[in-house]
Formats: structure tokens, sequence, C-alpha cells
């Protein structure tokens, strides 16, 4: 990719540039448990976006998108924003750096990607976290690693309609080959664990679907777990959020919700203990209780939370019954992918299988992404 993008580059600007690339991501485990103060457990993928990239010495920024064959050329002043949804990304990375202080002047940029669009892998956060990466280290803002993660949220918040959390262009800054970032959305703390399953795949297998659902759920799930917590809090002063509470906590309150709210709590205090269970697994190379515990947080979510559809039961169970070592529902539900965590030799007849069955019963096969765990945002070296 990198050849294609400065021949392009050349083509276009005359000179050879600087090359910067970040990732998309996976959550192993942590389904729901950010906006309850949770840990999420993410991972920078081998799927990407990169771009050639050189300050141009004027004020205009000018861009070359690879994937949809356009190009525009934007100010950096509030008012310029460009009307290319793809290109608000990078103006809006561009207004949150010089919000926070940091110089960005114009730039010539010829980018690619390989990030499955909405496919719930954030093409969206590799592409602010290229930029906001590659502008910091161009124009020598020395703005740290954190705040370059909020700059590619703030940009979802302010220049893309999407209110979203902090966890995908976190784990697409933090990423690192070979490790998962467990990530404590209450205080921020981070911690690497080792993530290496030599003899294993990790797959998503991508149902294609959204259901209509999604945001209306969503919605009532956090209203849910605020009615819990604030439950519990009546006994138990310090519980902040529900992933504060332990589950004889919740038990204590049964009576005085509804049995939904209970459910969905239920829930949520099971996951943020299955995190915690599964670092554990990882500092032992325990690939299989990692997958085991996949698994609950599938029945869980399917059962308790209540955000699975039948498509991702369809491919879950027959993970299951295939003996594949985990799989669940990654993301928030009602469509998009399942994870898998699948040993080798099982591989092709899985996938096989997976294909076949889901189009026999639901009309279209759906789509595989292999995934290993790899850096994220980085300058690369020619
Ligand atoms: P995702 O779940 O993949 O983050 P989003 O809808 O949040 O999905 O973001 C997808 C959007 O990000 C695309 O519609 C496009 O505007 C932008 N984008 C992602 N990857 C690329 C790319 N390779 N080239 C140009 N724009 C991209
Ligand atoms: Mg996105």
């Amino acid at each position: 990719m990198q050849t294609k993008l400065q021949e392009k580059f050349k083509a276009l600007f005359g000179k050879e540039g600087r090359v910067f690339a970040s990732a998309g991501r996976i959550n192993l485990i942590g389904e729901h448990t950010d906006y309850n103060g949770g840990y999420v457990f993410p991972g920078a993928i081998d799927k990407g976006i990169m771009t050639v990239i050189l300050p141009n010495g004027t004020s205009k920024v000018r861009l070359f998108s690879m994937d949809y064959n356009e190009s525009t050329e934007f100010g950096l002043e509030e008012a310029d924003a460009p009307s290319q949804a793809w290109a608000r990304y990078v103006f809006g990375v561009c207004r949150e750096t010089i919000k926070r202080g940091g110089k960005v002047e114009g730039f010539d940029a010829v980018f690619a990607g390989d990030v499955p669009l909405g496919a719930g892998l954030s093409s969206s956060a590799a592409l602010e976290s290229t930029f906001a990466f590659a502008l910091n280290e161009l124009f020598g803002n020395g703005i740290d690693k954190f705040e370059l993660a909020k700059i590619g949220q703030s940009t979802e918040h302010n220049y893309c309609g999407v209110k979203c959390g902090i966890m995908d262009q976190f784990a697409s800054v933090f990423g690192k080959a070979g490790s998962l970032i467990r990530l404590n959305c209450k205080t921020l703390e981070y911690k690497y664990f080792p993530f290496k399953p030599e003899g294993y795949k990790v797959v998503l297998i991508d149902s294609c679907v959204k259901h209509e659902l999604a945001s209306s759920a969503y919605n009532k799930r956090r209203e849910s777990c605020e009615r819990a917590a604030a439950a519990i809090r009546k006994n138990h002063p310090d519980v902040e959020f529900l992933s504060d509470a332990k589950r004889v906590w919740l038990d204590e309150v049964r009576a005085e919700i509804p049995e939904e709210d209970f459910l969905r709590a239920e829930y949520v205090i099971g996951e943020v203990q299955r995190v915690l269970d599964v670092c554990d697994a990882l500092e032992r190379g325990d690939y299989e209780t990692v997958g085991e515990l996949m698994y609950q947080t599938h029945f869980g979510l399917s059962r308790l939370y209540e955000v699975s559809c039948e498509e991702l039961d369809f491919l879950n169970k027959l993970a299951r019954k295939m003996d594949v070592t985990g799989s669940r529902v990654m993301g928030g539900g009602f469509g998009g992918c399942t994870i898998n965590l699948v040993k080798e030799e099982l591989y092709d007849a899985f996938i096989k299988a997976a294909k076949e069955q889901f189009a026999a019963k639901f009309g279209h096969e759906p789509k595989i992404y292999n995934v290993v765990i790899s850096d994220g945002a980085r300058e690369i070296c020619r």
C-alpha cells in the first residue's frame, strides 16, 4: 500500500512524503461496560489507514482519498469544513488539534485503508488517529497520546455527529502488536496484557445485518443500569457506577427494582469480572478459559442484556457446536459481527460451515475478517 500511496503522492504533489499509519480495533471482552464505568479490553488490528503526508507551506489542506478516488481542498478555519463525509474526519482532527493549542498548517496528503467500513472495526478511529498522530509529528506539537485519542473522539462528536466513547480511538492510538489493553473507563487507567494466541486464529464473522432497534434499545439499557446503580447506592453510597457494585449488593435490591433492570445489571457486574478473569487467563497463556468467558459474555448479552439477534445467536450456536474455543457478539449488538477464537485446525471447516449454513438460513453469506493484534498509530520509516 505504501508504494501505491507514494506514487500517487508524487504524481499529485511532485515529491515523496512521510508515511504514517494507524489501525482499526477489536474488543476481546468488556461489552456495554464503558458507560457503566467498567473495563473494556481492546487491541489494534492489522487493518488500518495509511497516509503519505507533508506540509505544503500554505494555509490549505489538499487531500486525496484513494478508496473514494476523490480529492478535496479546505482551509483550517471553522467555516472551511469540507462537504465530503470522509474529509470531515481529517478536518475535525485539524480543528481539534488547533483547539488544544497545537500548530496545524497547510499540508498535502494521500491516504487509503483496508478496515471494512461500518463493520464494527472502527475504520473512523483508524482514520482519526492516523491524522492526529501525523499532525502531531509533522508540526512538533508534543501532544500526549491520550490527548491524541481525545482529538479523535471529539472529531466524532463535533464534526461527524457520533457521540462515541473513548475506546476506539484509545485502542487505535495505544495499540501494540501482541498486546491487548485493559482500559478502566472510569479512571482511564490502562494496562497491557499479552495476547499471542499461537495455534489459534481470531476471526470476525460479519452478519451484515443492522436491526433498527439499536439506538433506542441502547438508551433503555443505559437507563436500566442507572436505576440499578441508584438503588444499590442507597445501601452503598460509594457506588458511583454499576461497575463499582458487588454482585451481592445487587441481590439486596432485587425486590425494589424491575426484574428487567436486575437482569441488565447482573450482566454488567458479571462482565466487569469476566474482563478481569480473561486478563488472569492471558497471563497464564490459558486461551481455553479466555474462550469460555467469551461464550459466557455472549450468553449474558443475549439472555440478560438482550442485545443479540437471531443472526448472531445462530453464529454463536454454530461456533459452540463445532467446538470453536470462544465466540461472542462484538459491539453494541442487534447486528454486526461475532468475534471468534478458533483453533487453526478447525478454522477452514468452521468458516465453510458458517458461510453455508448462514446463507441457507438468512439468504446471504456473512463476511469474514481475519485479524491479528498489531501496532496502532505510528510513523513508517523508509
Ligand atoms: P466504522 O464502524 O468503520 O468506524 P463509521 O461509520 O464510524 O464506521 O466510519 C466510516 C467512515 O469513515 C466512512 O464512511 C468514511 O467517511 C470514513 N473512512 C473510513 N475508512 C476510510 C477510508 N479508507 N477512506 C476514506 N474514508 C474512510
Ligand atoms: Mg466509527
